[in-house]
C-alpha cells in the first residue's frame, strides 16, 4: 500500500473514531449505561456522583476550612458563558483563581464552574443526600497547580477538585443574575457570550463552613478517577422563575437542528465500594431533608385548622 494512502486511512479512522467516541449524552441510546463502552473509566470502582447516606458519613475533625481570599479574585479575569451541548459552562481564564485549605494538597486553580438541572424540582442535581435529590447542583471544577495546566491534571489522582453546590428552590438570587440574563445569547450548542466578571464566591451561599468529602471521578466521559469531591452541606438558594430559564432557554442542538433543552443532564448515583464519605464537622451528621416531614406537617396543619373552625 501507498504510504501516504496508509497515514491517510490511519488518520480517516482516528478522526471517526473522535467523532463517534464523543457521542456521549443523556439519553437513552448514549446514556450513562454506555458510556464504558467508549470510555472504559466509566466503569470503574470509584465513580461520581454518590448517593451520601448521612448517618454513614464519619467525622474527621483534621479536615479545615477553605481559603476562599483568592477564588473571588476579579482582576484581569476573563469569564466566558458557553454551551457545550451537555451543560451551561462558565470558562474562568486570564487570572488563576486559587483554592487552598479544606484538606486539599495544594494549591488549586479554578478552571469553569457549570451546571446540572432538572426538567422539574425533584430532580437534577448528581449528588443526592439520604436518597433526595434536588433541582439544580452547580460543579467548580479546579486542579492542583503543581501539574501546571488543567488537561496535564485531568487524569492524575489528586490532580481535580470539585466544589459541588446543591440548589433548592426558593426567592430570586440576584447573584445569578449576569450568568442567567446571557441565556438566550448561548441558546445552541457552542454558543459563546463574554460576562461582565463578578466574584465567584458570591454565588456560593453564606455558610459554606459545613463539608463532605470523598475520592471519586469525573461525571462525564472520559470519567477520569481524579476528583477529590466537596459537597457543601448548605444549599444554594434559586427562584423557580430563575431555573426555569435554565429548562427552555438553553438547548443540546446546533441552531439548525430542532430545539431539545439540556435539561435532566445529570448522571446516576454510582455505587460506594470500599469508599468512605467524611465530614469537617460535627453538624455533617444531621441533614433536615426528610422527604415525609413538609406534607404531613402541612397536612396535619390543616386538619388543625378544621378542627379548631368547627369549635
Ligand atoms: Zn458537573
Amino acid at each position: 500500500m501507498d504510504a501516504r494512502l496508509g497515514v491517510f486511512l490511519f488518520l480517516l479512522v482516528t478522526v471517526l473514531q473522535t467523532v463517534v467516541g464523543n457521542k456521549w449524552g443523556y439519553d437513552y441510546a448514549d446514556g450513562p449505561k454506555f458510556w464504558p463502552n467508549s470510555y472504559p473509566n466509566c466503569g470503574g470502582k470509584q465513580q461520581s456522583p454518590i448517593s451520601i447516606g448521612v448517618s454513614e458519613v464519619v467525622v474527621n475533625n483534621s479536615l479545615p476550612q477553605f481559603n476562599f481570599d483568592h477564588i473571588k479574585n476579579v482582576t484581569n479575569l476573563k469569564m466566558t458563558l458557553e454551551n457545550n451541548g451537555h451543560s451551561v459552562q462558565i470558562d474562568l481564564k486570564g487570572n488563576n483563581l486559587q483554592l487552598s485549605g479544606g484538606g486539599l494538597p495544594g494549591v488549586y486553580n479554578a478552571e469553569q464552574f457549570h451546571f446540572h438541572w432538572g426538567s422539574e424540582d425533584k430532580r437534577g442535581s448528581e449528588h443526592n443526600i439520604n436518597g433526595k435529590q434536588y433541582p439544580m447542583e452547580m460543579h467548580v471544577v479546579l486542579y492542583n497547580s503543581q501539574h501546571g495546566v488543567f488537561s496535564n491534571a485531568l487524569n492524575k489522582t489528586g490532580g481535580l477538585a470539585v466544589l459541588a453546590f446543591l440548589f433548592e428552590i426558593g426567592e430570586t438570587n440576584h447573584h445569578f443574575d449576569e450568568i442567567i440574563s446571557h441565556l438566550t445569547k448561548i441558546s445552541h450548542k457552542d454558543d459563546h457570550a463574554l460576562l461582565n466578571t463578578f466574584a465567584l464566591d458570591s454565588l456560593f451561599p453564606h455558610d459554606a463552613g459545613v463539608y463532605y468529602r470523598y475520592y471519586g471521578s469525573l461525571t462525564t466521559p472520559p470519567c477520569y478517577e481524579s476528583v477529590i469531591w466537596t459537597i457543601f452541606k448548605n444549599h444554594i438558594i434559586i427562584s423557580e422563575e430563575q431555573i426555569d430559564k435554565f429548562r427552555h432557554q438553553v438547548h443540546r442542538n446546533y441552531a439548525n437542528e430542532t430545539d431539545r433543552d439540556i435539561s435532566d443532564d445529570y448522571r446516576p448515583v454510582q455505587r460506594l465500594n470500599n469508599r468512605v464519605v467524611m465530614t469537617n464537622a460535627e453538624e455533617g451528621l444531621y441533614y433536615n431533608n426528610c422527604k415525609i416531614n413538609l406534607p404531613f406537617n402541612f397536612y396535619f396543619m390543616v386538619l388543625l385548622f378544621l378542627l379548631i373552625s368547627k369549635l
